[in-house]
């Protein structure tokens, strides 16, 4: 007997393999392979989240109105143009599915986030991949791809794994050059993190046009990654879209309790920064003082090279590190054979980490 046949492409997809969570032995261990905050979630949210508990037999509210008017009291924005998904990978999945179909091409980058690439194929497209230039977004590269088949584009600005940055007049130059039929996603995950307002700047380009979404999330600064929220500015017609295609009840009572309470708590959000630029500014300097290869980086989470010879390699680091309890993240699936991404994390485990590289690298 034969299983089913799925449609195809979807056995050509490579799943997602999400970061390691455990060292084998080791009962403590600092996780930097997630992009987690290390500061955890708003007592303000957790308080939601607990009081959400007394309600549970009932539906959560479908259009997640108490988050989206949140959202955009903070930032000041119409509600009727954010749409909240479970997670922002599930945004990324419902653009796909409502835009792309088979024959259709999205546009995604050498090192770009591999669930682009994933929610293409899985809704019958076919993802064009194009090179980065010193692991920045090419506009240049994503223009010249472009054809009359093209219907998205996606860049995260700024990007995992690399976590680099272009500035929003190369957004702007990138919008210009698309035909308007093109959607073209901006994944500002890591957004505020970045400490010029340039993403205020995306958020112009959404408003000025029809054809502009930024997503964002609340799993990285927000510290909410375990309850999967996520959210789209995009203009009516794109909301109203994709509204069509998502499950009826996509964000659970708790999470949309949650989120709202953590938005907020901007004072949460404005230490995450500091405690970020202080402790990306150590690991980025003292790294290098060791002789790896930090690409520069806006986010929380930094790509650190490793040398080719020597015995020295990004694997063996990871296992190295992994000893000691210290999970990061290799990157191969990303095109980085020779590198590990490290999660800004909590100063023992920042510090932690530079000690243990700078053994590994027998600069002790
Ligand atoms: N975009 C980028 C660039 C990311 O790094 C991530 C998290 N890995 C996401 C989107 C998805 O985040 P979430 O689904 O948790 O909102």
């Amino acid at each position: 007997l034969k299983s089913p046949e799925p449609r195809p492409g979807i056995l050509d997809i490579a799943a997602y393999v999400p970061g390691r969570e455990h060292a084998p032995g080791v009962a403590k261990v600092h996780k930097l392979s997630s992009n987690e905050t290390p500061l955890g979630a708003s007592p303000r949210a957790i308080e939601a989240f607990q009081q959400a508990a007394f309600n549970l037999e009932r539906y959560p509210d479908g259009q997640a109105h108490a988050l989206k008017d949140a959202i955009a009291a903070v930032h000041g924005l119409n509600p009727a143009n954010i749409l909240c998904g479970n997670g922002s990978d599930e945004l990324l999945g419902l653009l796909c599915h409502t835009y792309l179909g088979p024959g259709d091409e999205g546009i995604v980058t050498e090192h770009g986030f591999l669930v682009y690439k994933i929610q293409i194929t899985a809704a019958g497209g076919t993802p064009v991949t194009v090179k980065e230039s010193h692991a920045r977004v090419d506009v240049d590269a994503i223009l010249a791809a472009v054809t009359e088949r093209t219907k998205i584009v996606f860049i995260a600005n700024p990007a995992n794994p690399t976590g680099t940055y272009i500035p929003v007049d190369e957004v702007r130059r990138l919008h210009a050059g698309l035909p308007s039929g093109v959607v073209l996603v901006l994944d500002a995950a890591y957004a505020e993190y970045v400490r010029r307002n340039d993403y205020e700047a995306g958020v112009e380009l959404v408003s000025g046009n029809r054809n502009v979404v930024m997503t964002r999330t609340f799993s990285k600064i927000y510290g909410l990654a375990g309850l999967r929220i996520g959210w789209m500015y995009a203009p009516r017609d794109i909301v109203e879209a994709v509204d069509r295609v998502r499950g009826p009840f996509n964000l659970n009572a708790p999470a949309i309790a949650a989120g709202a309470a953590a938005i907020r708590d901007q004072a949460s959000v404005a230490a995450a920064v500091d405690h970020n630029l202080a402790w990306l500014a150590r690991v980025s300097e003292a790294l290098t003082a060791i002789g790896l290869r930090v690409t520069p980086s806006v986010t929380n989470f930094v790509l650190i090279h490793f040398p080719e010879t020597g015995g020295r390699s990004a694997e063996e680091a990871d296992a190295f590190l992994t000893g000691r309890g210290l999970i990061l993240r290799a990157v191969g699936a990303y095109g980085f054979s020779n590198a590990l991404r490290m999660t800004i994390g909590s100063e023992e485990a920042n510090e932690g980490v530079i000690a243990a590289l700078t053994e590994f690298m027998g600069r002790k």
